[in-house]
C-alpha cells in the first residue's frame, strides 16, 4: 500500500485538495475581499466576518493544519457504510471557521482538547477516491 493519492480523485473537490506531498491535505478557502479573512467552504454565499457576497472573492488553499476543540467517541453509525466505533470532533481549521471532521485514531486515549492536528488523504473502498480525515499532527509526516 502507498502513501500517494494522486491518482484518486477528492470526495469533495470543493473543501479540500491533496498537498505536494501526495498524502496531506490542504483546504479550499474563499479569501474575502473586503477584511481579507477566510471563509469555508469557499462557495459560501458571504463572509461570515464581514457580510461581503464573496462574488469577487479568490480562492485560496492553506495548508490543513486544525485545532481540536472537541470530541465524541460515535459507536452508531449515522448514515450506511460508515465505520465505528469512529471519532467525531469539532476542528478549528482556520480562525474563525470551525468544522465538524472524523480523526482517525484508534480511541480517545490519544485525543485532548486543544491538541493540533493535522488533515491527511484516506482512500475510499472504492479505490476512486479519497476523503479528508484528522490524525494527530505528530503523526501527520510518518509513512
Ligand atoms: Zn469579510
Amino acid at each position: 500500500m502507498t502513501d500517494d493519492l494522486r491518482g484518486l480523485r477528492p470526495q469533495h473537490p470543493s473543501l479540500y485538495q491533496l498537498a505536494a506531498d501526495g498524502h496531506s491535505l490542504e483546504f479550499l478557502y474563499a479569501q474575502c475581499p473586503s477584511c481579507g479573512r477566510l471563509a469555508f467552504p469557499a462557495n459560501v454565499p458571504g463572509c461570515g466576518h464581514c457580510g461581503d457576497p464573496l462574488q469577487q472573492a479568490r480562492i485560496v488553499a492553506r495548508p490543513g493544519s486544525a485545532t481540536l476543540l472537541e470530541f465524541v467517541t460515535l459507536h452508531v453509525p449515522l448514515l450506511p457504510g460508515l465505520e465505528t466505533p469512529r471519532i467525531a470532533g469539532d476542528i478549528r481549521i482556520a480562525d474563525g471557521v470551525v468544522e465538524e471532521g472524523v480523526i482517525a485514531v484508534s480511541d480517545e486515549s490519544q485525543l485532548h482538547a486543544g491538541m493540533e492536528l493535522c488533515a491527511v488523504a484516506v482512500p475510499l473502498p472504492s479505490g476512486e477516491e479519497f476523503t479528508c480525515r484528522f490524525v494527530p499532527a505528530l503523526q501527520g509526516g510518518a509513512a
